[in-house]
């Protein structure tokens, strides 16, 4: 803890002096107009990340712009307004390294970028263009191995003598996660072409750090997603989590902050909740809250508020101050509009649990549309779909994978017309988690609704009350009823308008701070979400 204090002290100095932080310049320093409009007028310390939208790119699929039938740095340049107009002030790329896959979670090189996405000028322009606009550039980082055609790999396992050998993983075990190598059999988790490296070695984690380094200072990307974070390092027949890979994060977080106190990482910790995050607290800024993810999706998927209130129980119980990262559906797992059975009004109100919710949200791109898809892992990974016209306006070309067929009805083109759209949805959700900050940062009461079919909470803080009202069943609610068992709200009378439309609800009577017995409409409708705020 005194160490943690110690490091907030040092990165609020560290900020309060930045243009004399005495870090090694970068080759060429690029001006970055966004950081500088954000640093200078804060006045309070409060990290951009807890402000953030996140979009993740799945870099192959987004957009192409020269025709060879893969997306690129460019076609993202391209799609950035976008991207602005979707309401998202921070991008994730999926890894951009050169790799064997399609993928590239099997990196071959970590100081370069996949040629196929384009050249290392490409991609500071793309940095350049996004920091113009205010919109942050995170890029995964993949810690825990590497191709098994790194170089290092391939001396490793060439010469039983390399100065590599011991930067992998080596032994005559065999099983599920040994695999057969020149001299020994290597551990890789994920699979053969996937050793991983040996954090036990000092000279893998100053390579690593140098990696980072080089991305943050020499390029100057804004942060990193972890993947397989808590895969790091294994303890025995402890494989995941294990106290040498929490020792390994503290280490790294006082390193990478030490490069750039506004860098920012944010954990896969596959399956994690609230608990686990606690554990990786001072040692990422964040991780994924996946039982939350879970939560959302399956509430509105079995129209019951059960699996959402029990995330929340857990999640306030254990990070009370939204310090994680929500999402609904990742790269890894079957898009969500396909999980609710093509049923876009569920979609809708999947939207809006994770937009009117703490914690910085993940928008997978793609999901602000209702693109289908369910595994295999390349279906779920489509070219996005832009338009009607031929391939879906992805590529010009001959696209590395099809899009999905039901692209000439959903697509960015068409919703954009619809007022009624699920994209126009998201903006419009977006838009007042920008404009209240109540939605950001504020408190979370699960309210009584006395129906599981009901779902709803208040968001709260000083200045402004939220109430966030959701009927999770495809018929009408008439019999429901909402309390707030605890002394939060001021007494009086409260008018109850909706920020979505302009319905409006019944006044609020708040007595001893709480209130029992609430009936804001007569009638839920089906599959109906209502946002209103409290005056
Ligand atoms: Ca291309």
């Amino acid at each position: 803890m005194k160490k943690l204090i110690t490091l907030f002290l040092l990165t609020s100095i560290l900020i309060g002096c930045t243009p004399a932080t005495p870090t090694t310049l970068p080759p060429t320093p690029e001006p970055d107009p966004a950081q500088e409009a954000t640093a200078a007028p804060e006045t309070e310390p409060a990290a951009w990340w807890r402000d953030a939208v996140f979009y993740e790119i799945f870099v192959r699929s987004f957009q192409d712009s020269d025709g060879d039938g893969i997306g690129d740095f460019n076609g993202i340049v391209q799609r950035l307004d976008y991207i602005q107009e979707l309401g998202a002030n921070a991008l994730w790329l999926m890894p951009i390294h050169p790799s064997p896959s399609y993928h590239g979670y099997d990196v071959l090189n970590y100081y370069a970028v996949n040629p196929e996405y384009g050249t290392m000028d490409d991609f500071r322009k793309l940095l350049t263009e996004a920091h113009e606009r205010g919109i942050r550039v995170i890029i995964d980082l993949v810690l825990n191995h590497t191709s098994s055609q790194h170089p290092f790999f391939v001396d490793a396992n060439r010469d039983v003598n390399s100065p590599y050998r011991d930067w992998y993983i080596w032994s005559n075990e065999t099983g599920n996660y040994w695999h057969q190598g020149n001299g020994g059999n290597y551990y890789g988790f994920f699979w053969g072409g996937m050793p991983d490296l040996n954090y036990r070695n000092p000279e893998v984690t100053a390579q690593m750090e140098e990696v980072t380094r080089y991305w943050l200072e020499d390029i100057g990307v804004d942060g990193f997603r972890i993947d397989a974070a808590k895969h790091l390092i294994e303890e025995g027949a402890k494989i995941e989590n294990t106290e040498a890979t929490h020792e390994w994060f503290k280490e790294f977080y006082t390193f990478y902050k030490s490069i750039e106190p506004d860098a920012y990482t944010v954990g896969e910790v596959y399956g994690a909740g609230a608990f686990l995050a606690t554990k990786y607290a001072g040692q990422t800024d964040h991780i994924f809250n996946f039982e939350l993810a879970s939560g959302f999706v399956n509430s509105v998927a079995g129209e019951s508020n059960t699996g959402i209130n029990g995330a929340w129980a857990f999640t306030l119980k254990d990070i009370s101050n939204g310090n994680y990262a929500t999402f609904l559906t990742n790269h890894d797992q079957n898009r969500v509009i396909s999980v609710l059975n093509g049923n876009e009004q569920k979609a809708k109100l999947a939207a809006v649990l994770l937009l009117t919710s703490p914690g910085t949200p993940f928008i997978y791109y793609g999901e602000e549309i209702g693109m289908q898809g369910r595994k295999p892992d390349e279906d779920i990974r489509l070219p996005m779909q832009w338009n009607a016209d031929v391939n879906a306006g992805f590529t010009t070309g001959t696209p590395w994978r099809m899009p999905d067929a039901s692209y000439t009805q959903v697509n960015v083109a068409a919703q954009e017309k619809d007022p009624g759209s699920l994209l126009n949805l998201y903006r419009m959700l977006t838009r007042l988690r920008a404009e209240h900050p109540v939605l950001r940062d504020g408190n979370l009461t699960v309210l009584e609704t006395g129906n599981s079919g009901v779902y709803a909470i208040l968001r709260h803080s000083d200045s402004e009350d939220v109430l966030i009202l959701i009927n999770l069943k495809g018929t009408p609610i008439f019999e429901y009823s909402l309390g707030l068992p605890d002394a939060i709200l001021a007494d009086g009378t409260h008018t109850v308008t909706s920020l979505l439309d302009t319905t409006q609800a019944n006044n609020l009577n708040i007595t001893g701070g709480m209130f029992t017995g609430y009936r804001p409409l007569a009638e839920l409708h089906p599959y109906q979400a209502y946002i209103f705020k409290l005056k």
